[in-house]
């Protein structure tokens, strides 16, 4: 394998703006070596990922980044070649994109009082089966002229100080933790300090997870603060996990751009080794 390695990426089956045709063909136009697909809470991009990477050389991590909670705190889990098929992963994601829809529902409920917005121009924004976020919500204000851009809607009407936010079911992260090796497959902890060095995970929490199976922790990533990746760092050596980077590419739908932050061969090839529930896809056929 060669070329750049992004394990983060995320595709209209969830809230990227390409479908996951057009993100392989984007990967492959940059001359990326790698991608994992990850969207939130769904594998459905996985079959169109892997035939569109088809003949181009470009390898397609199946993947997924699972929606958990731990103390009213969103946190997401990236998992790696699981078993798609596994029935308690199947279920606990289809009860999140479940909650997700209640969820958005009601948000748009309450900002329907006060914009001019329905639940249909949320969905004239959504592919039909995606997992429903906030992004799409933002979307929706964007067509009808409300704000400029989703980053707008996030920094204005959807940030939760406005009071229109809500959280949506998800598990404990302990309890990814082991859906996802159960399945399989390799959990590795999505930016994880995002709100800087204090907002990293408890370190007897982290210890939990990692007795249950957590590889290792996303560090290089725009949104991990400097303060924040530094106390990352002394996180995995302390507690033998690997490091990744990427980009948590949403096509137009944020500025992270394919590959801003890439993983070295040698961390790809122990998730590789780690992983048994999938393949990797390369020409389009497991390897
Ligand atoms: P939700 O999962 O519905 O709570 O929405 C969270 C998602 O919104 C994340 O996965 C991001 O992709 C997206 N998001 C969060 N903040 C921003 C932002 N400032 N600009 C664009 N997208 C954002
Ligand atoms: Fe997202
Ligand atoms: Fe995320
Ligand atoms: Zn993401």
């Amino acid at each position: 394998m060669s070329g750049a390695i992004d394990l983060h990426t995320h595709s209209s089956v969830s809230d990227g703006t390409e479908t996951p045709a057009q993100l392989v063909r984007a990967a492959v136009s940059e001359g990326i070596g790698t991608i994992a697909l990850t969207d939130h809470d769904s594998t459905a991009g996985w079959r169109e990922a892997a035939t569109a990477a088809s003949g181009t050389g470009l390898t397609v991590v199946p993947g997924m980044e699972l929606s958990t909670r731990y103390s009213w705190k969103s946190v997401h889990l990236l998992a790696y070649l699981f078993d798609p098929m596994n029935a308690a992963l199947v279920a606990e994601t289809a009860r999140i994109r479940s909650a997700r829809l209640t969820r958005a529902e009601s948000i748009v409920g309450r900002l329907s009082v006060d914009y001019d917005l329905t639940w249909d121009d949320v969905l004239a924004q959504t592919t039909a089966g995606a997992t429903v976020g906030r992004p799409h919500i933002a979307d929706a204000l964007v067509a009808k002229g409300h704000v400029p851009n989703r980053s707008a809607a996030f920094e204005s009407i959807l940030h939760p100080r406005t009071g229109y936010f809500e959280p949506h079911y998800a598990p404990d992260p302990l309890q990814g933790v082991r859906l996802v090796r159960a399945a399989g497959g390799v959990p590795v902890l999505a930016h994880p300090a995002t709100r800087g060095r204090d907002s990293v995970i408890p370190e007897d929490k982290l210890a939990e997870l990692v007795e249950a199976g957590l590889f290792g922790l996303e560090i290089e990533h725009r949104e991990n603060t400097s303060s924040g990746k530094a106390r990352l760092y002394e996180l995995a050596t302390k507690f033998g996990l690997i490091v990744t980077g990427s980009s948590d590419y949403h096509g137009q739908g944020k500025p992270n751009r394919l590959a801003e932050n890439t993983t070295s061969g040698d961390v790809l090839e122990s998730i590789i080794a780690e992983g048994t529930g999938s393949a990797p896809f390369t020409d389009g056929l497991p390897r």
